[in-house]
């Protein structure tokens, strides 16, 4: 469903991308590993066209991306949780749910709220009030309101609670399982092995490794040689 292909982006005179290819299929969820600054959120960011890519091409359901802006994009299914969050903080949660949901999505607030239980006790609470992992919930579940056929989630367990990742984790499987296809830029390798159906590694902006879980599981050279601090 998501092709990119040959992807180049620049910041400024920075050639940031400079050939970032990955797939992902109806229904996968497929992973974006890499070392700190190899070009994974700018990956997901030209994706969206919100830094315009310099060259490649991105086509989603069939649909050449190329000159379309962000917002229809969106409209197409492809949905972002940027790793910062943005959530509004002065709405309550379930007011953040009510300016994003789509009344077509298969995902409207009652199910996102029996997807992530906290969220529902703690629907009356401002965005604000919220723990870091509520936050990083919250974000995901106003992504699923809007009806994506492609969640794109920019490192979503960083700096949270192991529980708390666990229950993501779990969650993860869940959106997948009922059919919303995901990309996962996540630095956390027990994470991304525990859900990947596939695997895409970039380094230097691009890409030098694409597996199953299975290849990837079995291949210690490639995560020693791209994933660990030199
Ligand atoms: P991290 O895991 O640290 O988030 P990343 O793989 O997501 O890393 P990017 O955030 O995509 O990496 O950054 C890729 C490169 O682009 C880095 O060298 C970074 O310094 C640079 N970069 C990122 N954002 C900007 C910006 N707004 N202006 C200029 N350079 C940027």
């Amino acid at each position: 469903m998501l092709t990119v292909e040959g992807l180049n982006a620049h910041y400024g005179k920075s050639h940031i991308l400079q050939g970032v290819s990955l797939t992902v299929g109806a229904g996968e969820l497929v992973t974006l590993l890499g070392r700190n600054g190899a070009g994974k959120t700018t990956t997901l960011r030209a994706i969206m066209r919100l830094l315009p890519p310099t060259g490649g091409r991105v086509a989603f359901m069939g649909q050449d991306l190329a000159g379309m802006p962000t917002h229809a994009i969106a409209r197409l299914g492809l949905a972002m949780v940027p790793e910062h969050r943005g959530i509004f903080s002065l709405l309550s949660v379930r007011e953040n749910l009510e300016i994003a949901v789509d009344a077509k999505s298969p995902w409207q607030i009652e199910d996102v709220f029996g997807l992530f239980p906290r969220l529902a006790e703690r629907r009356r609470n401002l965005g604000s009030r919220l723990s870091g992992g509520e936050q990083q919930m919250l974000a995901i579940a106003r992504a699923l309101v809007s009806g994506p056929r492609l969640l794109l989630l920019d490192e979503p367990t960083e700096g949270l609670a192991p529980v708390i990742v666990n229950e993501l984790v779990e969650t993860f499987r869940r959106i997948r399982d009922q059919g919303t296809a995901i990309l996962l830029v996540e630095q956390n390798l027990a994470v991304c092995m525990k859900l990947g159906d596939r695997h895409t590694i970039i380094d230097l902006g691009r890409t030098v490794y694409e597996g199953s879980a299975a290849d990837f599981a079995a291949d210690e050279a490639v995560k020693d040689r791209y994933l660990t601090l030199r």
